[in-house]
């Protein structure tokens, strides 16, 4: 790209300065030669003068020329206001002229700036996409992001059932949006793919089109905003003007956060346009009757840096989660991508995804193909199982390059770790019910989760249960501490967690008895920066004092209970790591039969 645009650089400088060239080349031609007015009257004096042409302030002729040709032509400032009586002795044929400047205009500026048209003409059927689109000042053209007859089906995106099953609904729809609307129901407007990069969003996307047989109209968040001011918001406006004449339709934005980032986030100055555009975007989400059939779709991996504006209700009101893929998902991709090469009868996709962890389908699909490429420069006709494991290599190496891989050890810590909250989760009451855990990363913050849906909504917690959650999130690194006998970093967002637990029970609902029934109202945070106003305590040093002990007692005491309840039970957290390990996932249901076990 970089070099693409130094090269069109080049083509404008060459272009001015052709222009240059032949506008001296003109005007030689046609010189017309300055002098000064008692030149002219020499001139006319010695009958050099055959014809002039007088207008109201300049005198313009012909000199004789030799042998009858036509002589120099000249120009000069008109002193004189009377110089007929001269002209008439002299006899030199003149007539008055409204003063015409067309002819030289046309030569002077018309031919450059057709000139300039023409290179600009060249360049851009020389350009390709993004440019030539940046160059087109937002005349879009629908043929830039409508595609038709898409044959991607549900069947080239594997390892993301769940989100497909919540897609199916969709598919249903556009299909035949009359049996929906006929009962007065109304279709999601906006649906939120998130996930991390390469985990088939777009695909998806794309597979919703195919399937249901609709126009696909696909555009990039990034692309909006590398526009001049306000055609980002024209080209919105464009886009949702032809997707509703297609209806029923797609329209698929990728890269939502690019475009949809809180207003103010990240910004010194502001972004105009960026905010423009996506003012553009809500009003046209909230314009469009969902009965038309445009179903709008977006891809990001970043919700949480979102405008909250867009994901209100009748926006991207319903998320759907495009997560890595699991062991088991992982070789339903690998076999997806397999038929598109020739491998031998013997390679074993199973093996190949327990090679995988982390990886995503878009590293799956490279996988594939490094593969291939390593079987024919080894002059194989068939891609063996010896050369995906040296692609696995490959890929991975590059993979934990960019960071984005874990290695071996960290896993099984993380293992641990995870294994630890479920378990003192399960084993304590009034702590929410564990529905899943799992090791494979999610972005960059956790190694691995615990995931926890609370049973009913809650308005009260008692004391207890407050405690055991403290215990829960303190799991972790009690985990880690029986089985590694050290402690890692990876626990820190727990303690964050614990922290804030115990200190609302000391300050706020009077649950230490040292501290006693008392309220104290919490610092209030500056709104920006994360640092606590001073003077807004409202209670002693002492007493800050004593809560902040106090806290750091009631962690202790539930990080001591979660170090006794996991040592009793040191064997289920082994075989449940290991479980973990092997699988990756373990559901809720899976985990209290392995907690029963023994
Ligand atoms: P995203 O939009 O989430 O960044 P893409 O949909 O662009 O990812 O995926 C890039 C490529 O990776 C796809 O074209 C496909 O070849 C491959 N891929 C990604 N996810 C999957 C999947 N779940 N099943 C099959 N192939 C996948
Ligand atoms: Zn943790």
């Amino acid at each position: 790209m970089e070099k693409h645009h130094k090269f069109s650089i080049w083509y404008v400088l060459i272009g001015i300065w052709a222009v240059l060239i032949l506008h001296n080349i003109i005007f030689s031609a046609i010189a017309v030669k300055v002098i000064p007015y008692s030149q002219f009257l020499e001139l006319l004096k010695d009958k050099k003068v055959s014809e002039v042409a007088i207008t109201s302030n300049q005198i313009q002729g012909r000199m004789v020329g030799e042998g009858g040709e036509p002589g120099q032509m000249f120009r000069t400032v008109r002193v004189d206001p009377d110089i007929s009586g001269l002209l008439e002795e002299y006899q030199v044929t003149f007539k008055g002229e409204i003063e015409s400047t067309f002819f030289r205009d046309l030569l002077s500026w018309i031919v450059p700036i057709a000139i300039f048209i023409g290179i600009w003409m060249f360049m851009m059927r020389r350009m390709t996409g993004q440019q030539a689109r940046f160059m087109s000042l937002g005349k879009n053209k629908a043929k830039i992001y409508v595609e038709e007859d898409l044959n991607v089906t549900f069947e080239d995106a594997a390892g993301v059932d769940e989100a497909k099953q919540e897609l199916v609904e969709v598919i249903e729809f556009l299909r035949e949006p009359e049996r929906f609307t006929r009962l007065g129901g109304k279709m999601p407007r906006g649906i939120l793919l998130v996930g991390p990069p390469g985990t088939g969003k777009t695909l998806l996307a794309k597979a919703v089109a195919g399937e249901s047989n609709v126009p696909f109209f696909s555009l990039s968040g990034s692309e909006f905003v590398e526009m001049f001011v306000g055609l980002g918001a024209a080209r919105v406006r464009d886009l949702f003007t032809q997707a509703k004449e297609k209806a029923p339709c797609i329209i698929f934005i990728d890269e939502l956060d690019a475009l949809g980032k809180a207003r103010g986030v990240g910004g010194v100055g502001g972004h105009d346009e960026r905010e423009q555009t996506l003012n553009q975007l809500l009003v046209e989400m909230d314009g469009f009757d969902p009965q038309v059939g445009v179903i709008l779709m977006a891809a990001t991996n970043r919700p949480e840096i979102l405008d909250p504006a867009l994901l209100r209700p009748g926006r991207f009101d319903r998320q759907i989660l495009v997560d890595r893929p699991d062991k088991t998902g992982r070789e339903a991709i690998l076999r997806v991508h397999i038929r598109d090469i020739q491998a031998s009868d013997e390679v074993d996709l199973a093996v190949l995804s327990g090679m995988t962890p982390g990886m995503v389908g878009a590293d799956l699909a490279n996988l594939i193909n490094e593969a291939a490429l390593l079987a024919v420069r080894k002059g194989k006709d068939k891609v063996e199982m010896a050369d995906f494991e040296e692609a696995v290599e490959r890929i991975v190496a590059g993979l934990e390059k960019k960071n984005r891989l874990i290695n071996p050890r960290e896993r099984e810590i993380v293992a641990f770790h995870e294994m630890g909250h479920a378990m003192v989760a399960l084993s304590l009451p009034g702590t929410d019910p564990v529905q899943k855990i799992s090791i494979i990363p999610r972005g960059i913050a956790a190694l691995g989760y615990t995931m926890q849906v609370p049973t009913e909504d809650r308005f009260l917690m008692k004391k207890t249960e407050l405690l055991n959650r403290i215990a829960t999130l303190l799991g972790g690194r009690a985990a880690e501490e029986i089985i590694f006998e050290d402690i890692s970093t990876g626990a820190h967002n727990d303690l964050a967690k614990a922290t804030d637990i115990a200190r609302s029970m000391v300050k706020e609902y009077g649950m230490s008895s040292t501290v006693g029934q008392v309220y104290f109202a919490r610092e209030k945070r500056g709104q920006f920066l994360d640092t606590v106003i001073q003077g807004a305590k409202e209670y002693s040093e002492a007493t800050a004092e004593l809560i902040d002990s106090e806290v750091r007692d009631i962690i202790q005491k539930q990080y001591e209970k979660a170090l006794d309840l996991l040592k009793s039970k040191r064997q289920i957290l082994e075989k449940g790591a290991a479980i973990l390990l092997e699988k990756e996932k373990i559901d809720g249901s899976e985990l209290k039969a392995i907690m029963a076990s023994s």
